[in-house]
């Protein structure tokens, strides 16, 4: 179950992603419709576009400092409240597309990855096309604390998270979709079990499962995925495309991927967790861009105005301080809300708790020690550049050592190379440097009439999927 939520203003950066951030498509004073692009990908670049979740004018468009010290243009839009939609965001009808359209289409969306990094999700598909994997993992664990905006996504809209995944496992060219969940969530399970047996029929290439996995934090990364399903460490800047045949997405990610395949609907709304030990627990379905002092209004639970609002989950979230001008972005899953509770700040007592708790088997103090003496290099032949920022190790150092901090933003140089992988393996008209096209702003939608070409050409396109709706369609 989720609230709805409709703000009276909307906050779009130009930045929720991994990649540069879009253009403003629009100007002060223009009046935008529920589903219009109002930002482009600058031509060239490795971006993704933006799109507006209601209709309203155009207020403000000025730079904005995001709670992670990102500066991005923002487009604001204050809301008419009647939520008029493009006319072009229906269903999609009587088309063909080959693979290659499909995942441009998830491209022209604006979807990225909406429970990481946010990195572009037609860049990871095709990279993932190129390694021909095998397995497409879908992860549905959502192991951080109070979040459940994954799991509801999953309870209220389990045919969209399989058909998403059907549709974008076939445009990679792998042979079984796996999904990742946690043992405890059987609500979830038999959601899925049955979804996958009602679509399995229409996607007979592909074969289904279901892993389950110890509740526990964290669980979901790509590294200890491919540890815990393949038995392989990665090294920093392997990937699980080219070292396990798979590529892992967030279940939410999935949704949104169907929503675009088939309903011609661009990412411009997600669920959001409002919760923590300071919140009974809510889940808002909300436009992106909703800043959150309006989903803390809704929430109205939440009374203590001393509590500590976090942009995210409650172990590596960080601080709002302004929540009207803080708005959701793509990769927002949780606002959290906890009690300020001071722990004293004492010198390591050497517990050995951080050392246990570490799911890449580190010595956080040691680390953290050998970083406050400027020791880099040593640092880095102690695995620092392992971590995976998840915060297990501040949360429970008894001594009130902030060691994620530190640990975390020095590994960090390392994602980067990781993640630039997305730009190296593919040829030069593959990458996602390829101009948008002009109908994608304004008030057409940029979805509308991506299929015109011909179809005979498409019915013969070996690389083309079946939707499971009509036996005509293809995706
Ligand atoms: S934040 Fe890094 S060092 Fe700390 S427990 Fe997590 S992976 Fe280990
Ligand atoms: S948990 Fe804190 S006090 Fe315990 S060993 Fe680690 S840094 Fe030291």
């Amino acid at each position: 179950m989720f609230e709805r939520v409709y703000p009276t203003k909307i906050i779009l950066p130009m930045k929720m992603h991994y990649g540069v951030p879009a253009v403003p498509a629009v100007k002060e004073g223009d009046y935008v419709r529920v589903g219009q692009c109002v930002g482009v990908p600058e031509k060239g670049s490795f971006s993704v576009p933006v799109h507006s979740g209601i209709s309203g004018r155009v207020s403000d468009i000025s730079d904005i400092r995001l709670p992670n010290g990102i500066q991005t243009p923002a487009v604001t839009i204050v809301s008419d409240m009647k939520r008029t939609r493009l006319d072009s965001m229906k269903p999609r009808s009587g088309f063909k597309l080959s693979a290659s359209e499909a995942i441009g289409i998830i491209r022209d969306a604006g979807i990225c990855g909406m429970g990481g990094e946010g990195i572009p999700t037609a860049a990871k598909l095709k990279r993932a096309r190129t390694e021909t994997v095998k397995d497409f993992l879908v992860n549905c664990l959502q192991s951080e604390p109070y979040s459940t905006s994954d799991l509801v996504a999953i309870t209220e809209y389990p045919d969209y998270v399989v058909l998403g995944a059907s549709a974008c496992a076939r445009s990679v060219g792998a042979s079984r979709c796996i999904f990742l969940i946690s043992e405890n969530r059987k609500e979830q399970r038999i959601a899925l079990a049955n979804s996958i047996e009602r679509i399995k029929v229409d996607f007979k290439d592909l074969e289904y499962d279901i892993k389950l996995f110890r509740e526990r934090f964290p669980q979901g990364y790509y590294r200890l995925v491919a540890r815990a399903l393949y038995g392989k460490n990665l090294a920093l800047g392997e990937t699980i495309e080219k070292s396990c045949s798979a590529v892992l997405f967030n279940c939410s990610t999935m949704l949104a991927c169907w929503e675009a395949l088939s309903d011609n609907i661009p990412m411009m709304s997600r669920i959001v967790s409002v919760t923590g030990d300071a919140s009974g627990g809510h889940n808002m379905l909300v436009p992106i861009g909703t800043p959150v002092s309006e989903l803390l209004i809704n929430a109205q639970d939440i009374k203590n105005g001393s509590d500590r609002i976090v942009w995210g989950n409650c172990l590596t979230g960080i601080e709002i301080k302004d929540p009207e001008n803080t708005p959701v972005v793509k990769t927002t899953s949780v606002i959290s809300v906890v009690r300020r509770a001071e722990v004293p700040r004492t010198p390591c007592i050497h517990c050995g708790l951080c050392s246990e708790c570490c799911p890449m088997n580190l010595s956080p103090n040691t680390i953290y020690e050998m970083l406050n003496q400027g020791l880099k290099q040593k640092a880095a032949e102690e695995g620092a550049r392992e971590c995976i920022s998840c915060g297990s190790c501040s949360y429970v150092c008894p001594a009130g050592i902030n060691l994620t901090t530190a640990i975390a933003s020095f590994a960090g140089e390392g994602r980067v190379i990781e993640v630039n992988s997305l730009l190296d393996n593919s040829s030069a008209e593959e990458r996602m440097i390829e101009d948008f096209k002009a109908y994608y702003v304004g008030e057409t939608s940029l979805l509308e009439d991506y299929t015109d070409g011909d179809e005979d050409v498409r019915k013969k396109s070996p690389d083309s999927i079946m939707l499971p709706f009509e036996k005509d369609k293809e995706v």
